[in-house]
């Protein structure tokens, strides 16, 4: 991207807004013509920019035209004064749907990268919190927005703005900042300590609940708005977002529920799951290593599980038909065996089994001999091929290999990918009922290419009573505790409680409900797993 005048893009969007007496965001004026103009007349704004401008602006062009025309332009005023309720309840149903969406693990490695350089250039604010799709877990976010707690947010804000202006940020309202990234802005909002409350459910969202909440208060005589709930014209001293929540009678809605219709309802009558919690996990089943396409070595993976407080860890590489780099040949097998016999000495505190990811074959096997499986703790079942295929044909292949007596896990049983495939397309319940009735786990897969089974499938999957697992199938050590979070954030959408997710179980949950199958008994699941 060629910007004949680097140094200041956003000063040349100032100064193009000024000549077009579009100059200050809390001009009167220019808010009724915003409020007034609809995006294609801002999108004409925007083509008079400078060449330069225009460049910089490509790729979030359209997003940043709605965020002008919403998000920015609550940002750039001061809401309670100069805006009426009207259009605050306007700007907060238009719709979003048609904004650009951001891959989850894009949006944090995005997030996490704007941070670093936000507060190198102004200094860290008291606390970040992530907001917005992201905070929600949502695998494909139409936001990537961060919230930073300071005393002075707009002395922050003018900080961070002026020393990144030479590079990245492309819009800076008094409190919040937009840096351009591809396809959607990284904004970053700055509210005070006592705004954050009220902020934290403001941009984490989604507007639906937001706009619900207000009513909610509203109902009560109560005012909510991004800075402060107001009895009367007093603001309503509150500690924490939790407090807010029970101010206005209700339970506290857990982030990844809020983008559900009828939660505050739910929530009045403190009739919310207790949802399963990081905390939960005792193990991690699906993470692979150097023999297969993994980066880092068996023990690499094995302290990297046992710093997150897990008990238990399974090695599951490839199996010879991936079309991974690497696979585990009959060699590699014997070879993995030994090391992870060593590794077991050096880390006593961590139970480590030795399991594989092992493909599913055109006609429902397994591309490895039983008598080779026979030798893993535990053993997972992959599709991995493309789409398009008859979905007949796969629930087909998933049945014969659920039957088989070897097989524990079936893993990302959608094989979808946010923002580039949207997976099989098969009748999911009969094979959640087939997991049930053969003893088999199905997985959530926090991996960010797969994010899988997402929350309406992992709902019905439970309602079914097909036994949960969440997996990290991490590749690299440094970010086992990531997708772990990413994985246990979809079940948390799916509303799952931590009864009803495997590997919240002790390790001898976990050798038994392999050896059931195996033995063909019954397994005698624990209250809450699979119903
Ligand atoms: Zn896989
Ligand atoms: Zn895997």
């Amino acid at each position: 991207m060629v910007d004949p005048h680097p140094r200041t893009p956003w000063s040349l969007v100032r100064r193009s807004l000024e000549s077009q007496g579009l100059a200050h965001g809390r001009d009167a004026e220019l808010l009724e013509r915003l409020r007034r103009s609809d995006h294609d007349e801002i999108g004409q704004v925007y083509r008079r920019l400078p060449a330069g401008a225009r460049a910089l602006l490509r790729h979030g062009q359209h997003a940043l035209r709605h965020r002008l025309a919403d998000e920015d332009l609550l940002l750039e005023i001061d809401l309670e004064r100069h805006l009426s309720e009207g259009l605050v309840d306007e700007v907060l149903s238009s719709d979003v749907s048609d904004l650009a969406a951001v891959p989850l693990g894009r949006a944090w490695m995005q997030a996490r990268q704007a941070r670093k350089e936000i507060a190198a250039a102004a200094g860290a604010p008291t606390a970040w919190h992530l907001v917005g799709g992201l905070r929600r877990t949502d695998p494909l976010s139409p936001d990537v927005a961060l919230l930073a707690v300071t005393e002075e947010p707009e002395a922050w804000t003018r900080r961070a703005a002026d020393a990144l202006a030479h590079e990245v940020v492309v819009v800076a309202g008094t409190r919040a900042l937009a840096i351009a990234a591809d396809p959607e802005p990284i904004v970053v909002h700055a509210v005070t300590p006592s705004a954050s409350p009220t902020s934290l459910v403001w941009y984490t969202g989604p507007r639906a609940h937001v706009r619900a909440m207000r009513t909610h208060a509203s109902a009560l005589g109560l005012t909510l708005t991004r800075d402060a709930l107001f009895d009367r014209q007093a603001p309503v001293r509150l500690a924490d977002e939790a407090e807010l929540y029970d101010r206005l009678g209700l339970a506290f809605i857990p982030v990844e529920l809020r983008d559900r219709p009828d939660v505050i309802a739910r929530a009045a009558r403190g009739d919310l799951p207790s949802l399963v919690d990081v905390g939960d996990i005792q193990g991690d089943l699906h993470l692979h290593t150097v023999y297969s396409d993994g980066r880092d070595s068996v023990a690499g993976m094995v302290h990297a599980a046992r710093a997150l407080g897990y008990r238990y860890v399974a090695i599951t590489d490839h199996s010879p038909s991936a079309r991974a780099a690497r696979v585990l040949t009959l060699d590699r097998i014997a070879e993995q065996a030994d090391e992870i016999a060593e590794v077991r000495t050096l880390v006593p505190e961590i139970t480590i089994l030795h399991g594989v990811e092992c493909d599913i074959t055109e006609d429902g096997g397994l591309d490895l001999p039983d008598h080779v499986l026979e030798r893993f703790d535990i053993v997972l079942a992959s599709m991995h091929e493309g789409h398009g295929h008859d979905p007949d044909r796969l629930l087909e292949r998933y049945q014969r290999v659920l039957r088989h007596p070897l097989v524990n896990v079936i893993t990302h049983p959608a094989n979808r990918s946010p923002g580039r495939q949207p997976g099989y397309d098969l009748a999911f319940d009969r094979l959640f009922e087939e997991a049930a009735r053969t003893g088999t786990a199905v997985e959530i897969d926090g991996a960010p290419g797969h994010l899988d089974l997402d929350a309406p499938l992992a709902e019905r999957a439970a309602a079914i009573g097909a036994p949960i697992l969440i997996d990290s199938d991490c590749h690299m050590a440094d970010r086992l505790g990531r997708q772990m979070r990413f994985g246990v954030g979809l079940a948390r959408r799916a509303g799952l409680t931590r009864q009803q997710v495997l590997n919240t179980r002790d390790l001898d949950t976990i050798r038994d409900f392999v050896a059931s199958k195996r033995a063909g008994r019954a397994w005698s699941a624990p209250p809450g797993v699979g119903r």
